[in-house]
């Protein structure tokens, strides 16, 4: 017998490729008439969770959503997120999202602003967009108030009527963002990505146009040019970030400037609820963040996606999506114990609520400190085993400090429970039901329990004179996925208890600042120096998240 797979288990509406990806990489589907409760490792789903879910989440499974995003994937919310923060922290830095009105909540003031714009310049174009729909459904384009309407809750948003036009047709990117962690804040960004293009030309003087305004791929692929070869954009209405990549180079952009702008749009977005997510452990998530760029280079964030598509349209969502999700489940880190699933932990009962926050999150280490034998204090915690008879498992329980050696017993059918990490990393897990372990002794005082972390570092190898440590926490790079928060030692520890959302800020403007020109020209000069401008050498290392070989940020020599 192989080693046992792990097992994925799909909510109804979940796309295809997610199921394609797990079974070729030889995970299972559960079944819930062959498979026991909770006998799964991944459960994915499109919509939320449940609470009963977060719950009762256990050491070796993951969710593929954290609780209480919407105030950053409804576009009511996050507008309200944003404002605050730009109250709160200036326009300066969070001058990133259009400015926006909730109606019919805030009519007057969006009256207001609706006539202070139109004597400033009247020719000001606004979109309204209604606060539960996706997709472009129910979007357009006014000039003037008379032909707003609407008949439930709308966000009405400056239109960016400059936007920057390749070929003269308009295009957003689709980028895709993997919070590993709300606590700590853990962000990473994928390399690639996708470009939507609008199918026909950009013109003011046809608002009513979606193929033209809108670059919804949902509303391109049924206009009448997508079938064409366009220019410069080609067939289709998407291409492949890396495509994209070169056309930048291609016109002599400062691609580093735009992708840190870009990125600090990601961070400060998710700085706006990091605080109020609640802690469950082993929960991470991947948003879909869309971006349009001015004909002045300057990002805006359109809005926030909670399960972006991964539908399979053309070529570049082949190309993109599919390793997309394989660095995804990378990120997940499942270790060789996870497959043993309940087998393989010790399990406390089930109603964890009051275990949320001391099982092993993403990134954070579990001391044995808070765990508690059976037979010391407090009273012994199940495994949960439905075997007839007394359990032989090992029982763990929370609550004491263990430093001590366990007997194991070596009883035929006995299933290890609370095995330091390393003797499963390196077992043969050829046939679990007849582990036939030693009597051993095996001190547990440097148990760790299991992290969402990856099991190897990939970013050692993404350096090619071995810069990189690979022991970091967490890891720089998985896959194409790039760390982008924390990105120095300062953000490091801001986010490692509670997080210090000024302080995280802080750093970011500082970043932003230095690669505003004329640093960007300082910074290649003292490079070509050999100097670093004063800076000190931080010593958590982060890679640039955004062109192709993406550089690391000690190279940049910031300024401390
Ligand atoms: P949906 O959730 O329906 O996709 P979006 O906010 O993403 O709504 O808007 C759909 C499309 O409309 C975007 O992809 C973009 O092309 C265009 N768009 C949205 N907001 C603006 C804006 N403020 N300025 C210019 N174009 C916009």
């Amino acid at each position: 017998m192989g080693t046992l797979p792990l097992v994925f288990r799909l909510h109804g509406s979940t796309p295809d490729l997610v199921r394609e990806v797990l079974l070729e990489r030889g995970w299972e589907e559960y079944d819930e008439h062959a498979h026991e409760k909770g006998d799964w490792n991944l459960y994915w789903r499109v919509s939320t969770f449940r609470c009963s879910d977060f719950n009762c989440i256990q050491p070796w499974q993951r969710l593929n959503h954290h609780p209480k995003t919407a105030g950053l994937t409804r576009k009511d919310w996050l507008e309200r997120n944003l404002r605050r923060m730009k109250g709160i922290f200036g326009g300066v830095l969070y001058g990133f999202s259009p400015t926006a009105f909730l109606l019919p909540n805030n009519y007057t003031n969006f009256l207001a602003e609706f006539t202070k714009q139109r004597r400033d310049s009247p020719s000001g174009l606004w979109i309204c967009k209604p606060v539960d729909l996706s997709r472009g459904r129910g979007i357009f384009i006014f000039e003037d108030i008379k032909d707003l309407t609407y008949d439930s809750p709308v966000v009405v948003q400056r239109y960016i009527s400059d936007p920057l036009l390749i070929s003269g047709y308009k295009f957003d990117l689709r980028l895709y963002v993997c919070v590993k962690s709300f606590h700590p804040l853990t962000v990473y960004i994928h390399q690639e990505g996708l470009v939507r293009f609008a199918t026909e030309k950009y013109s003011l003087a046809s608002l009513g146009n979606l193929f033209a305004h809108l670059t919804n791929t949902s509303i391109n692929k049924l206009g009448p040019c997508y079938g064409f070869e366009k220019e410069q954009v080609g067939w289709g209405c998407k291409w492949t970030m890396s495509k994209f990549r070169s056309f930048l180079q291609s016109q002599g952009i400062n691609e580093l400037l735009l992708w840190q702008r870009i990125n600090n749009i990601v961070t400060l977005t998710l700085l706006t609820i990091a605080s109020s997510v609640p802690y469950v452990a082993n929960c991470i998530e991947l948003f879909g963040f869309d971006i349009l760029i001015d004909a002045n280079l300057k990002p805006w964030l359109l809005e926030v996606n909670c399960s972006p598509s991964l539908a399979m349209d053309c070529a570049a969502d082949v190309t993109v999506k599919k390793s997309l999700l394989h660095d995804l489940i990378d990120l997940m880190s499942y270790r060789e114990v996870d497959r043993l699933r309940c087998r393989g932990y010790p399990r406390p009962q089930c109603g964890l609520s009051s275990l949320r926050g001391h099982w092993p999150s993403q990134g954070a280490r579990l001391s044995m400190s808070s765990l508690r034998m059976s037979g010391s204090e407090g009273p012994p915690i199940c495994c949960g085993c439905t075997a007839p008879g007394p359990c032989k498992r090992v029982h763990v329980s929370r609550g004491s400090r263990l430093n001590f050696s366990l007997q194991l017993p070596s009883i035929e059918g006995t299933e290890l429970m609370g095995l330091p990490e390393a003797s499963f990393e390196n077992r043969n897990l050829s046939s679990h039901r007849s582990l036939k372990p030693p009597v051993r002794h095996v001190s547990l005082c440097f148990r760790k329990l299991p992290t969402i972390r990856p099991q190897k570092c990939r970013c050692a190898a993404a350096s090619a004179d071995g810069r990189l440590k690979d022991n970091w926490e967490p890891p720089c790079r998985v896959g194409d996925f790039i760390l982008t928060f924390p990105f120095n030692e300062v953000t490091l520890k801001a986010s490692q208890n509670k997080l210090e959302i000024k302080i995280a800020i802080q750093e970011v403007h500082k970043v932003l600042h230095w690669l505003m020109p004329p640093c960007v020209h300082n910074m290649k000069k003292q490079r070509a120096d050999g100097t670093n401008g004063g800076a000190e050498k931080d010593s958590f290392q982060t890679l640039f998240w955004g062109p192709r070989n993406p550089p690391l940020r000690s190279e940049c020599c910031f300024p401390r």
